[in-house]
């Protein structure tokens, strides 16, 4: 059954939005769910437009 709130367990992903480096701010989507290396990951910025790399 679906409610009005959010289900957490498809809202909630495992990493957090990354902040963007240019720019600060966490308007950010990841571009790829995983990338090839485990400890980096793929993410792009709505603000700049603009795709950076984020470490974890
Ligand atoms: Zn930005």
């Amino acid at each position: 059954m679906r409610g009005h709130r959010p289900d957490p367990s498809t809202e909630t992903s495992e990493t957090e939005p990354a902040s963007c480096p240019y720019c600060g701010g966490d308007n950010t989507e990841r571009d790829h769910p995983k990338g090839p290396s485990l400890c980096r990951s793929m993410h792009y910025c709505r603000d700049c437009e603009e795709p950076f790399e984020a470490f974890q």
